[in-house]
């Protein structure tokens, strides 16, 4: 079994062997690049260790035959105690997870190797020095768990023996006597000598990476990015390349666009005489790419050759790590870089511009999610509100909150329903429960490529870094800026676009993109290279889906917006809003009628109201179709809960006042109770039991569909009917509302379909009896998905979904995403079922997964017609169906 490649022996599209930097390395080296020679470390490897809890068989001679070759190679021997080989293990998995795993540095030097990296360096002693107490640090913390902070108090002692706060200060004797300290911190630690052997560290080094796939904070990563827990991570070995060996060394970061607008452009940021990892932890403050020309033109040059290369090579924005030893630039990573939502609209427009990629395979660099987040509100910015810093706009959005200065604070506000702003220094892979829990993450220090700004990005979260003016005290939990104190709980509001921030809370407005959608801003018309990108990419969709959209509305404005937005048609009009307010009455004396006349009494009240409703809804939806449910909800949710009830009429009695109707209520109100509502007396069954209620809502929208269309409109009104289980019911509500229809359409041209609701696990496993009696489905999915797994869907998400989702029954509740296997297939079986039945049958879905981007590319695999969703969500089904289709 081969476990370990070359460099030269890879591509990029090994990615799940070689991980995403091992694939990338390897495609580098073959595009003869300038990367270091060394190794990768399969993600088969790692998860055979990870199951058997030792390395696999094979795998050390295969790692001792690589290693021999890059030694060959590079004319050195791992830790030769004269010209030492150093090395580099780095974790890399399929998926970017940006500083979750482990790396260890310099492996490979030792008490006698230490000598030969000085010479090797030109006599440079404290280089040589340095780069082994940061392997005794790296090594002892990663691989042996001992303390970080231990290794850190004995270098600010060391520092503050000398009188000096910077690290560059200390010389090579200072060091040498750190190492001494180091060495002795390990070997409290762990009961043994730091490892002198070069091979016992590298193995240990190996195993180390295997098992940071499992730390704590890469698990809760993995959750929260819906990566698999169990692809493992790649290993990488490479030979080391210094940018800390002077001034003419140095590493940095290129992108080969703005990651944050997509404008093109040098965007990086650059750190001389320093190792990569300074650059990512944001430790020092870094200087923009452009000023490396300056510093070393021939690099800056070769560089800027190699990010175009890349760039068409890739056909996509790479982001690009580098070193530079001793004036000689070395590739250490790229790969197709993320972005925020806004760039990957822009520059998926550019690339077709370019030629470089066709407009199907812009769809398919951006999606839904993206789309969503370009439609959340921006600030309102008038003279009111000054900002008091201006940091790196990191990743957009606008957020306000109370400012946090923990990430454990951050998750219990947020538990609270706080909206939260998490304010550090600068944020570490330990503060990943806190950035996920905030709104947004305002740090001082740090650049476009810091840990905050690259996981905030990831996520999609709002964050500002590098606002330097910010004096942040964690302790104390306070900043101060421009003159004032802001402490724990005071509100700041920031903008992840400009990189401003603010104190208070800012107020908001639509954003451009939704401006848009509204058809304020003319894409032709307007300079704005978001919005025409957004326009281009949205036309092609619409051009390629074969799935409609349409929308779920209750009323004349929402239906309305939606149409602005692109439904076409209404998937669902729940008429039970209809019975609230003033007209809650009217239900009331419904449900308390003792006679006929009464009953009827009531409902004749009712038709009026409801038939203006509709009347309003097919207005604005002239032409397209509108399917009306009838009224789903047992009607004791229309009535005030028993409790309340109890004491009114106990408070009333005690002040001798008339309870009669109150009292009457009441005795309604316990003769409807069920203990399960949800599975009692809803849907069609109301139909079948309350004479004359869906009769009274069929008549409303056969009058309405003929009064709008006597003034010209065309109303296209569908029927549905909820909750059917058996063709039975359907056929009993049918024939009432046809005689019905019949009467009231006469010869108005007004065409009325009926339909039904496939919601209940029996309708969807008759649905080839339920099609005979129905010209359309509409999956209700939310139903559907909690009777299929028996999960209420007003109670779980809050009560132990967290735990399914902890132990992986579940990657994502299935009240927000389609579980493919189970209610996806009764949704299959009654689709296939039901057209076999009636060809012509219409299928739709109105459940939430109408709009959510993965349930919206099932429903086009199972061959729907269309998916209704909410009037926000319908660009994000849009899009989602063109990418779908492509
Ligand atoms: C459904 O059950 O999926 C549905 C759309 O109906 P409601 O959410 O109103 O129960
Ligand atoms: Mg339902």
């Amino acid at each position: 079994h081969k476990y370990v490649y070359d460099f030269s022996e890879g591509n990029k599209d090994l990615k799940d062997l070689l991980g995403g930097k091992g694939a990338n390395l390897a495609e580098m080296t073959n595009l003869g690049l300038p990367v270091p020679p060394g190794f990768t470390i399969t993600t088969e490897a790692c998860k055979a260790y990870l199951t058997t809890g030792r390395e696999p068989d094979g795998l050390a001679g295969q790692i001792e035959a690589h290693l021999e070759s890059l030694e060959r190679e590079m004319g050195r021997k791992l830790g030769d105690p004269q010209d030492p080989l150093l090395v580099s293990v780095r974790s890399g998995a399929k998926f970017s997870m940006p500083g979750m795993m482990e790396t260890v540095l310099n492996v490979g030097l030792n008490d006698r190797s230490v000598v030969g990296l000085s010479a090797q360096a030109g006599g440079n002693d404290r280089f040589a020095w340095d780069s082994y107490r940061r392997l005794i640090q790296m090594f002892g913390k990663t691989v042996c768990e001992v303390p970080g902070e231990e290794f850190e108090h004995a270098l600010d002692d060391a520092k503050r023996a000398k009188g000096t706060t910077n690290d560059l200060d200390l010389d090579a004797d200072d060091l040498r006597g750190l190492v001494d300290s180091y060495k002795q911190i390990f070997a409290k630690h762990t009961g043994r000598e730091f490892p002198q052997e070069p091979r016992e560290q590298l193995d240990l080094a190996i195993r180390a990476v295997f098992e940071s796939w499992n730390a704590e904070r890469a698990v809760v990563y993995r959750r929260q990015e819906r990566i698999p827990a169990d692809l493992g991570t790649a290993v990488n070995v490479v030979a080391m390349v210094f940018g800390n060996l002077g001034a003419d060394s140095g590493t940095g970061v290129a992108f080969t666009r703005d990651p944050g607008s997509g404008a093109q452009g040098i965007y990086g940021d650059y750190l001389a005489n320093a190792q990569g990892e300074d650059v990512v932890a944001g430790i020092r403050n870094t200087v923009p790419l452009e000023e490396l020309e300056q510093l070393d033109k021939k690099s800056y040059d070769e560089l800027l050759r190699y990010m175009a290369r890349l760039e068409a090579h890739y056909k996509d924005l790479c982001d690009i790590e580098f070193t530079i030893e001793r004036g000689k630039l070395w590739m250490l990573q790229t790969r197709v870089g993320k972005r925020t939502a806004a760039a990957a609209f822009v520059i998926a427009g550019q690339l077709v511009d370019e030629g470089l990629i066709d407009l199907d395979e812009a769809l398919h660099r951006v999606n839904g999610a993206q789309l969503a987040q370009l439609m959340f509100p921006r600030f309102k910015l008038d003279h009111e509100f000054e900002p008091v810093a201006k940091g790196i706009g990191a990743s957009p959005g606008a957020a306000s909150g109370k400012v946090v200065f923990t990430s454990a604070r951050a998750v219990e506000l947020a538990a609270e329903g706080e909206a939260v702003i998490l304010v550090r220094r600068e944020t570490n892979p330990d503060d990943l429960n806190g950035m996920i829990a905030a709104k947004g993450i305002l740090t001082s220090r740090g650049g476009k490529t810091s840990h905050a700004a690259v996981v905030a990005r990831g996520m999609g979260k709002t964050c500002v870094s590098g606002a330097d003016e910010l004096d942040v005290n964690v302790p104390a939990k306070k900043f101060t800026v421009a003159g004032q104190t802001v402490s724990e709980g005071d509100i700041v509001s920031i903008d992840g676009t400009t990189g401003k921030v603010y104190l208070g809370e800012v107020p908001v407005m639509p954003s451009e993109v939704v401006q848009y959608f509204e058809g304020s801003l003319d894409p032709e018309h307007i300079d704005n290279a978001l919005v025409r990108a957004v326009h281009r990419i949205m036309t092609h969709a619409d051009a390629r889906r074969r799935l409609a959209v349409r929308t779920n509305a209750d009323t004349g404005a929402d239906a309305a917006r939606a149409r602005r937005f692109g439904a076409e048609g209404i998937g669902l009009c729940r008429t039970e809003h209809m019975f609230l307010g003033d007209r809650r009455e009217l239900v009331e004396r419904l449900i308390l009628a003792r006679t006929d006349d009464e009953r009827e009494s009531a409902l004749a009240a009712l038709l009026p109201l409801q038939r203006e409703d509709f009347v309003e809804i097919f207005r604005e939806m002239d032409g397209l179709p509108v399917t009306v449910r009838l009224i789903d909800p047992p009607l004791h949710e229309f009535l005030p809960p028993l409790e309340q009830l109890a004491v009114n009429v106990a408070v009333a009695q005690e002040r001798g006042e008339d309870v009669a109707k109150e009292e009457a209520l009441l005795a309604a109100v316990r003769r409807m109770h069920e203990e399960n509502p949800m599975l009692g007396l809803r849907g069609v069954r109301l139909g079948l039991v309350i004479p004359g209620l869906f009769a009274m809502q069929v008549r409303a929208i056969a009058e309405a569909a003929v009064a709008v269309t006597r003034d010209g409109a065309v109303a296209k009104p569908e029927i549905m009917v909820p909750l059917v289980g058996a063709v039975q019911e359907l056929e009993t509500v049918r024939a009432e509302a046809e005689k019905i229809i019949a009467e009231v359409v006469a010869d108005s041209g007004v065409e009325v379909l009926i339909g039904t609701m496939i919601e209940v696990p029996r309708a969807a496993l008759t649905a080839g009896q339920i099609a005979e009696a129905a010209q359309f489905f509409s999956f209700g999915t939310n139903d559907l998905t909690q009777m299929a797994w028996g999960f209420s869907r007003d109670d779980v998400e809050g009560a132990f979904f967290w735990r399914y989702l902890e132990l992986g029954i579940f990657g994502i509740s299935p009240f927000e995403s389609i579980d493919r296997e189970g209610v996806g297939r009764l949704v299959r079986i009654a689709a296939e079922e039901g057209r076999a039945a009636r060809p012509e049958l219409k299928l739709g879905v109105c459940g939430e997964h109408g709009g959510d981007p993965d349930s919206v590319h099932f429903f086009h695999e199972v061959g729907l017609d269309y998916v209704s969703c909410s009037p926000f969500r319908v660009p994000v089904a849009r899009l989602e169906a063109g990418r779908a289709a492509v």
